[in-house]
């Protein structure tokens, strides 16, 4: 079975040489898609980002090479440009690629700017969809990202900046969620939750919305605290809640807030 490129190459690569960009999911193995696993048990080199589990990686053939290319532990991350290298090289040589991200690849993975780069040098690439962080996380408690009754669709949005460039116009955002009753995911945002909150109250959310804080989903480490907007910078430093964690800002976390009152973090355990 073979899944459909999203480009045609220029010129083709030496055979057998394949690319394919996978989502990993939020950590836990068995929310890996069938295609997924397939194309891991495959593949003769892996680069695995740092958010992807031992799990999913024991999963590669014996005898891959396996390239952890992430930044946690204390070490530098592999420049973006260095991993883009090393995927063509391969490719050029015969290798099955699988290029392993967290979460789905196209959902701040920078996965689109890998493809561009794949797609320059004339190399076709294959994308598997993996389930991202935001959908594991609400789902962690219990909650539907959309509801009749209280949102009609979802912001999926990235609490970190480039380095140089302005960050989220969160104003702008809670605008938005207010007016057309949206369900904020906010991804890489503890860290600036004290700025996100002040933006979105700012634009008009009200302090009262229920919020909450989803730390490793998936995961068997998964906690999560519940607050409301006004509340929400001062919980995650009381909770001791960090990176790789995702808020959600919305009235679908009604329920959770009033069966949490208080805003403790609770180990939640993983579906
Ligand atoms: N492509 C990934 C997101 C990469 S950005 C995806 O689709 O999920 C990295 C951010 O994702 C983290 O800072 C955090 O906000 C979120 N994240 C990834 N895995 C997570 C997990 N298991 N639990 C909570 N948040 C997670």
């Amino acid at each position: 079975m073979t899944t459909p490129s999203m480009t045609t190459p220029s010129h083709p690569a030496a055979p057998g040489g394949t690319c394919t960009l996978v989502g990993a999911g939020p950590g836990d193995p068995e929310l890996l898609t069938l295609k997924a696993v397939r194309a891991i048990r495959q593949a003769t080199v892996l680069l695995v980002d740092d958010l992807v589990g031992d799990g999913i990686v024991a999963l590669a053939a014996p005898g891959a090479r396996i390239v952890h290319v992430g930044k946690r532990g204390g070490c530098k991350s592999t420049p973006q440009a260095f991993i883009e290298t090393l995927m063509v090289t391969a490719v050029n040589e015969g290798e099955r690629v699988v290029r392993l991200k967290g979460g789905d690849p196209f959902i701040f993975g920078r996965g689109g700017e890998e493809v561009e780069h794949l797609r320059a040098a004339g190399i076709a690439v294959d994308v598997v969809n993996g389930i991202t962080a935001g959908l594991a996380a609400v789902s962690g408690l219990g909650v539907p990202l959309t509801h009749r009754a209280h949102a009609h669709g979802v912001v999926f949005v990235t609490g970190h900046a480039r380095h140089g460039e302005p960050g989220t116009d969160w104003a702008a955002v809670a605008g938005m969620a207010v007016r057309a009753r949206l369900t904020l995911v906010i991804y890489m945002g503890v860290s600036g939750a004290a700025q996100i909150q002040a933006g979105l109250l700012d634009g008009g959310l009200p302090d009262g919305t229920p919020a909450a804080v989803v730390q490793n989903a998936s995961l068997p480490a998964q906690r999560h605290a519940v607050a409301t907007l006004g509340t929400l910078h001062d919980t995650i430093v009381r909770e001791g809640l960090a990176s790789p964690s995702v808020i959600v800002v919305g009235d679908v976390l009604q329920g959770v807030a009033t069966a949490a009152k208080g805003g403790t973090a609770q180990q939640s355990r993983a579906a």
